[in-house]
């Protein structure tokens, strides 16, 4: 039985004092949640804030990116050392950092290695674009992309993974996947895959996120679905009442 696990984004919102502000009232208004892992991922100019905010609270602490070296001449990278002081969990490739930072499947291959050799529990993001979309090119492209993401990695290690299915088309724009959509990809494209690189139970181990202008109203229909395991959110993870609507209604629909 895997536990759901819903996460937010915060993307390149919020200086330090929003920051705060958003983890105070998340502190507050999730307290009472139990049965789901809770994660946000602030920038890393507000990780050690909000860590301190959240410290000792149900919602851990999501750094964005980081660079798969320890230290080193990387400017404007953080280092996993660094990432671990401050949050458990680390986002991996996610759609944005692909398309604008030059993130390959290779660069999050060696980021993610990093980030299961120092304890951190990584968020590996997946997903196609439009056009692969269109093409009827979703299940043979995401599937490279969870082989290129796992070279090399022992089944032990990557049923410490979550992953992140988001086609890049649902990100930010108001559409979203269907939720039978969702569910069918991640079981021929994602967890059949798994099965093949390594076994049945790792496949099954592994949670699976939707991601995808994910709203209250839509969380509980994609929640229901037997191989999606929570959210990533990113636009409505902006807002404490939005962010714990969509907690407290996936929870509802359980
Ligand atoms: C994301 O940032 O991963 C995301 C899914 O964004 P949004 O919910 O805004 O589509």
């Amino acid at each position: 039985m895997r536990t759901p696990f819903i996460a937010g984004n915060w993307k390149m919102h919020k200086t330090v004092s929003e920051a705060i502000t958003l983890a105070e009232a998340l502190r507050t208004s999730l307290a009472d949640v139990t049965g789901v892992d809770l994660a946000v991922g602030p920038t890393a100019t507000a990780l050690y804030a909000v860590n301190r905010v959240l410290s000792g609270s149900n919602i851990a602490v999501a750094a964005q990116n980081m660079h798969w070296e320890e230290q080193g001449a990387f400017t404007g990278e953080i280092s996993p050392l660094m990432v671990l002081e401050l949050a458990q969990y680390v986002i991996l490739g996610h759609s944005e950092r692909r398309q604008y930072f030059g993130e390959t499947d290779e660069t999050v291959n060696r980021k993610l290695k990093s980030a299961l050799s120092h304890s951190l529990s990584p968020i590996v993001c997946i997903g196609e674009n439009l056009e692969q979309n269109r093409a009827g090119e979703t299940v043979s492209f995401v599937t490279k992309q969870i082989h290129g993401a796992f070279a090399g990695i022992s089944a032990a290690e990557a049923r410490k993974v979550t992953l992140a299915y988001e086609p890049i088309w649902a990100i930010g724009t108001g559409l979203t996947a269907t939720p039978e959509d969702a569910n069918r990809i991640i079981r021929t494209a994602i967890r059949d895959v798994l099965a093949e690189l390594y076994d049945e139970q790792t496949a099954e181990t592994i949670r699976v996120q939707y991601g995808g202008s994910v709203k209250p109203h839509n969380m509980a229909a994609f929640i229901v679905m037997p191989e999606i395991d929570g959210a990533l959110v990113g636009g409505a993870s902006l807002k404490a009442d939005s962010f714990t609507a969509i907690v407290k209604n996936a929870l509802a629909a359980l």
